[in-house]
């Protein structure tokens, strides 16, 4: 029996709730499959911590994660509480500080899912895109000069470097080869950014060598979007940086259905730290309390978890019961239906439970 200490960090607004569906399904899954068990300790980090402490998690929360397999985090943000203070306050240190370079958004359309594109259905897009997770656009350098005055100047400075380029890349082509299709889309905006961009597509040419078996091609960011409305089936593996994997990703889960389904995995690929597994969607505060929050998106991310700690049956098991339930038509709200979190984590855990 293989045992795994999982860190939880429920967080924020819908946070809580779709983090307890999340272990519901993830309990189920134990049970039927006997071959592991989960130990999962539970983190109070969030907004509420910061109104009562002035921090979002403690000062050495980095080593309290430390010796953990994986982090299942849930959604932080608050009405009250300024987004770069969330997002620099318990995110983003984690996702540095145990350099989770490796940022992973499958996108498919789910059974029973409708796309907002029309004629696309299950299997006509079936994406990963994996973004650049520690440096480039985000990496917080910049600064303000004059600040308030007319002449006032704001610079916000993309960091890329060839080793932080390289091991994104090789994540990428490592990704792409393991899926049938074994072909990556390489994103940048050579055209206009005449630096870092530049090495992107030098550095992308040179790892393309250590992986003859690999197609690939290039794309300018904003070709790319359109390409993936009009071609859907033109892409497989996609890799961008920080911020325009960022968008591409938003863009990707929209046209899957919703993004209550769309999962994310910040992975430290050499495993020296825990990863952190979570749900795309943000704390959602006007849905909070009201039990519609989809679960769907941390089912997903839970069967990503599972993969990278090893268990990829269990991992197959729970993305069948989600698939079987979504076309079933027990669905949230957001995505056409009209059952409750419950009803969806119900019928999930059900399904893992009849499974063979
Ligand atoms: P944050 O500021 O933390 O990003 P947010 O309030 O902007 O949170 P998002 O999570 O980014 O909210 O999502 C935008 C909207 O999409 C929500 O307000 C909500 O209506 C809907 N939504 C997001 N996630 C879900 C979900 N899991 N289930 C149902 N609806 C969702
Ligand atoms: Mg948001």
């Amino acid at each position: 029996m293989k045992h795994y200490k999982i860190a939880s960090i429920p967080a924020d607004g819908i946070g809580p709730e779709v983090i307890a569906a999340g272990l519901q399904a993830l309990e189920a899954l134990e049970r039927r499959d006997g071959g592991f068990s989960l130990d999962v300790t539970a983190f109070d980090w969030g907004s509420e911590r910061y109104r009562r402490t002035g921090a979002l998690m403690p000062e050495d929360g980095k080593e309290q994660l430390k010796g953990f397999d994986a982090i299942f985090f849930g959604a932080v943000g608050a009405p009250d509480v300024p987004d770069h203070v969330t997002l620099w306050g318990l995110r983003l240190p984690i996702c540095q500080g145990f350099d989770q370079y490796a940022n992973v958004r499958p996108t498919r359309i789910l059974p029973g899912i409708e796309s907002p594109l029309a004629g696309v259905g299950p299997g006509d897009l079936d994406w990963v895109v994996v973004r650049e997770n520690s440096e480039g656009e985000y990496s917080g350098h910049g600064g303000r000069a004059h600040r308030g005055f007319p002449e006032e100047v704001g610079t916000e400075v993309a960091i890329f470097t060839r080793a932080g380029v390289t091991r994104i890349m090789r994540y990428a082509f490592t990704l792409a080869q393991a899926r049938p299709r074994k072909f990556l889309t390489v994103v940048t905006k050579s055209n206009a950014q005449r630096h870092g961009m530049v090495m992107w597509d030098e550095i992308a040419a040179e790892v393309a060598l250590e992986f003859p078996d690999v197609t690939w091609d290039k794309m300018l960011v904003d070709a790319m979007t359109v390409r993936m409305v009009k071609q859907p089936r033109s892409l497989d593996t996609i890799v961008a940086t920080n911020l325009h994997a960022d968008i591409l990703s938003d863009l990707a889960g929209a046209l899957a259905g919703s993004l209550g389904i769309a999962p994310t995995a910040n992975i430290d690929p050499e495993r020296r730290f825990p990863s952190m597994f979570e749900p795309i969607h943000g704390s959602a505060f006007d849905i909070t309390g009201k039990g519609i929050a989809n679960p769907v998106a941390t089912f997903w991310t839970a069967s990503q978890m599972l993969e990278h700690l090893g268990e990829p049956a269990a991992a197959a098991r729970l993305m069948q019961a989600v698939e079987a339930v979504c076309e079933s038509g027990i669905k949230t709200p957001d995505i056409g239906g009209n059952a409750t979190t419950r009803e969806v984590t119900d019928a999930v855990c059900e399904a893992i439970r009849a499974s063979n």
